[in-house]
């Protein structure tokens, strides 16, 4: 395991009952790589930030947009993106300021972005007013891990 290639892309509706979702389906993706609980954590947590956003920023929440996930691994080199067609972003720098929240109405804490960028190797955001919004991230797993300290399921 842990060599050669794979693709995954999959679309589903914005409503927050898909948050959870879009975790297993990120994990399952990357399982056959033996990942550390914590890398494995790490990935979860971003991929659930990212569908977050789509959901509540780009659709407001209103359960009619699609947001799809396409997870490509190249040996243990992964990329994760995630995508709506939302109403997108005027300022992405500034928006992705630590604690910079266009809704603190709804208690968000304005982290998303920081704690994507903390838990990846890489982020890039990619959006515009009425173009929606994408997500890049990458991630590069130890190929060394131990067997005993992956999760199975
Ligand atoms: P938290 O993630 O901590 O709950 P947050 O979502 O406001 O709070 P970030 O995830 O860092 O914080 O996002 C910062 C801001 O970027 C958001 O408040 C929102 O204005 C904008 N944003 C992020 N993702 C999108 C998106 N997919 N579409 C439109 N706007 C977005
Ligand atoms: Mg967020």
């Amino acid at each position: 395991m842990g060599t050669g290639r794979n693709l995954c892309e999959v679309s589903f509706l914005a409503l927050s009952e898909n948050e959870s979702f879009a975790r297993m389906v990120a994990a399952a993706f990357v399982l056959p790589l033996n990942p550390t609980v914590e890398e494995l954590a790490d990935i979860k947590t971003a991929i659930s930030e990212a569908v977050t956003n789509a959901i509540l920023h780009g659709y407001n929440q209103d359960g009619k947009g699609m947001v799809t996930m396409r997870f490509e691994r190249e040996e243990n080199r992964l990329t994760f993106v995630v995508q709506d067609n939302g109403v997108g972003i005027e300022n992405v720098e500034k928006a992705m300021e630590p604690l910079y929240t266009s809704k603190p109405e709804l208690e968000r804490s304005g982290m998303g972005f920081s704690f994507m960028e903390a838990f990846m190797d890489s982020l890039l955001v990619e959006s515009s007013p009425g173009n929606g919004c994408k997500v890049t991230m990458e991630k590069y797993i130890c190929p060394l891990n131990d067997e005993a300290s992956s999760e199975t399921d």
